[in-house]
């Protein structure tokens, strides 16, 4: 994104959302000599931690709310991903025409080197990591950032002409960019989610698709052509798509043929064999189209197939991704707290043959439950449910599998724990949000993990 940088001396910035890319985006925009104002609807004391380093920058922090006037007298405003752009206040900003961006816009048209993004409704920090890795391992200055943890604002002072840029983005995220045109693209995947905050599935398509708008026709899109909603987009993409599929052959691009991972540059190339699946170490199909991805976008990087085989065989679930804890007398743990949408938790009952016992629930975001049946009926034992959408899914899922409500995570595991046989599954794959019981979901994956280990402290001292 060289060249498209803009001159922030003296110009009056609002960052809108004090999360963690907006703090990050307001450092930097003070450094390059902005005037910067922060704004956020939370109260002076929940932001308490982050505003004496603010104004010891000589940022101005308004708290418990926006004021109109504060908007109007910006020459640009960067607005947080957890910041709907549909706000009042920035609904009316945009009626004077003030210019409003997304800290991934800013940051994009700062970051040097080349940018490899990585979008998808699943699958994306798992894919991101993996990538990171890949590419780290090949010798490629790599750096990793975005949605994943990182704000990518945090990368610039550290990319060179010479570096990759690997990119989680999110949904939120793209909806706030103009020119960002990553030279190698990523969609995993696109089903129902985040439903609550974009409306329909069609806006919630179009804002992952933003992805690639500003592409060219030098630049790389990689997308999932067994997924109906993706591979749609193959025919508006600008720039040259490869695809990858666990389901037949591809043009160009990525797919399994008798147990193996295979890749082309072309139609006319021959196909390399990149590893076989047993390699792979993450359970599931949803990781070996994760893989997948990440031989595509690697390969388009540069990367030699034996160099992206070893990083492959190194790599090892990501924390609260289908994440293995423990085996108590026989029963299998998994934490897959960040399963939080029917998708991914679809995915998470499939990579087990049958025996779960499933916990469900935690703050619904608009879903259907009821997508669950078939997989239910197939595998499932029991299904556990917690928190706020308890009712909601019960009601979508009664008469499929038997169903306890539990309420709280606790009994859910011991309910789960004491109901098991040995051999079979206990499987927090919830398909909801964690906000109503939890700070977020690796608070909730936490305690499990915790729960989980209580269990088995509680059971040996039984024994004993
Ligand atoms: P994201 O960053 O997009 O939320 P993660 O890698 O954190 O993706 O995984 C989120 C959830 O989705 C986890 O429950 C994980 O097991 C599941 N998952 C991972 N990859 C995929 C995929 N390709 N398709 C569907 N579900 C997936």
């Amino acid at each position: 994104m060289d060249g498209k940088e803009f001159d922030l001396r003296g110009k009056k910035v609002l960052v809108v959302g004090l999360g963690k890319s907006g703090l990050a985006a307001a450092m930097f925009l003070r450094r390059r000599g902005a005037h910067v104002t922060v704004s956020d609807v939370r109260s002076a004391e929940a932001l308490a931690k982050d505003i004496p380093a603010l104004l010891d920058q000589g940022i101005n922090v308004e708290a418990g709310g926006h004021g109109l006037l504060t908007f109007r007298r910006q020459d640009l405003i960067v607005v947080s991903p957890g910041v709907p752009l549909d706000t009042p206040e920035l609904v009316q900003a945009r009626s004077f025409s003030l210019p409003i961006i997304g800290e991934l816009e800013l940051a994009a048209r700062f970051l040097k080197g080349k940018t490899l993004a990585i979008t998808g409704s699943n699958g994306k920090t798992t894919t991101t990591t993996l990538v990171g890795e890949i590419l780290k391992d090949s010798g490629l200055p790599t750096l990793v950032g975005g949605n994943i943890g990182v704000p990518v604002v945090a990368l610039i002072d550290e990319s060179t002409p010479d570096t990759w840029s690997v990119l989680e983005v999110s949904s939120f995220q793209l909806e706030s960019t103009q020119e960002f045109h990553p030279f190698i693209a990523v969609i995993l995947n696109i089903t129902p989610d985040h439903l609550d905050r974009h409306g329909t599935f069609e806006n919630y398509a179009l804002a992952k698709e933003r992805i690639f708008a500003r592409q060219t026709a030098q630049d790389f899109l990689v997308l999932n052509s067994d997924n109906s909603r993706t591979a749609e987009s193959a025919s508006r993409a600008p720039s040259q798509v490869y695809c990858f599929s666990i389901e037949g052959t591809v043009r160009q691009g990525a797919w399994v043929e008798n147990g193996t991972v295979l890749f082309r540059v072309s139609e006319s190339a021959p196909a390399e064999t990149i590893l076989p699946l047993a390699a792979i170490p993450l359970k599931g199909t949803h990781n070996v189209e994760n893989v997948l991805a990440a031989v595509c976008a690697a390969r388009l990087a540069g990367v030699p197939a034996a160099s992206i085989r070893a990083a492959v065989e190194r790599f090892h679930a990501v924390e609260h991704r289908l994440e293995y804890v423990a085996t108590i007398n026989g029963v299998e743990f998994y934490n897959d707290s960040k399963a939080t949408n029917v998708d991914a938790t679809m995915k998470a009952i499939t990579a087990f043959p049958g025996g779960i016992h499933l916990i469900l629930g935690g703050k619904d975001k608009n879903s259907d439950y009821s997508a669950l049946a078939p997989a239910l009926r197939q595998r499932v034992r029991a299904v556990y449910t917690i928190g706020s959408a308890a009712q909601k899914i019960e009601s979508q899922l009664r008469g499929v599998v038997p169903i306890h409500s539990c309420e709280t995570l606790a009994r859910a595991v011991q309910t789960a724990a004491s109901d098991a046989q040995s051999g079979e599954i206990v499987l927090l794959a919830p398909a909801c949000s964690s906000f109503d019981q939890f700070e977020n979901y690796e608070h909730r994956g936490r305690v499990f993990k915790e729960l989980v280990h209580d269990g088995r402290d509680w059971k040996v001292s039984q024994n004993a």
